[in-house]
């Protein structure tokens, strides 16, 4: 595929946001990945080993929804992680994947149980559909595996299950969000981190 200056300009958005999202400490040492929908069959998303903070635009490839890559350049190894969402979601037009510290303890702490239930938060009404701080969403905590595609195939069962999740953990790994566009998934990712840092506080005081 000839890469378009559509494909440029989401380039250049991603950029802006990994240095963002390097700044905050949420992906360090070349971890996480982002991507963005390009149409009904395509997503951009970055080339695997790029340092997150200093994304050029050339550091991002085209791949179909099977993960092929369509322009030069080697896909992240979390590929299909992505795609899956874009395949599930026809609403989905964004995904950020990021390495927090919040993000690894909490998936190390809680993995036995499963779950993190974020309960009684303000900062829920972030996500679309919700309007009230009163009630609970849950953010699955997988068990990390080098087999990328059978997580992909796990996350997206329980996906079809639940389909109103704003995101999930990877146990000691990291998370992901996503949503309708770059911005709300920042805003997503904002919200769970903040939610998350709260969880991992209260474990701390309360223990
Ligand atoms: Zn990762």
């Amino acid at each position: 595929m000839k890469k378009t200056k559509t494909f440029y300009d989401k380039a250049i958005a991603l950029a802006a946001a990994g240095s963002e999202l390097y700044d905050r400490g949420w992906v360090p040492a070349t971890s996480g990945n982002f991507s963005l929908r390009l149409d009904d069959e395509l997503a951009l998303l970055t080339a695997s080993g790029k340092h997150k903070g200093r994304l050029a635009p050339t550091d991002f490839i085209a791949v179909d929804f099977d993960g092929r890559p369509v322009t030069d350049g080697k896909p992240s190894a979390e590929t299909l992680l992505h795609t899956q969402l874009y395949k599930r979601f026809p609403t989905v037009g964004a995904v950020l994947h990021c390495h927090s510290t919040n993000a690894t303890l909490l998936s190390r702490l809680l993995a036995d149980s499963g779950a993190i239930q974020l309960t009684d938060y303000e900062l829920l009404k972030a996500f679309d559909g919700i309007d009230t701080h009163a009630g609970s969403v849950a953010i699955p905590i997988f068990d990390n595996t080098q087999d990328i595609a059978a997580l992909a195939n796990e996350v997206d069962q329980y996906l079809l299950e639940h389909p109103e999740c704003p995101g999930y953990l990877i146990r000691g790994h990291g998370l992901y969000c996503w949503g309708q566009c770059l911005d709300t998934c920042m805003r997503n990712l904002e919200a769970l981190e903040f939610m998350l840092h709260c969880e991992l506080e209260m474990h701390r005081l309360t223990r």
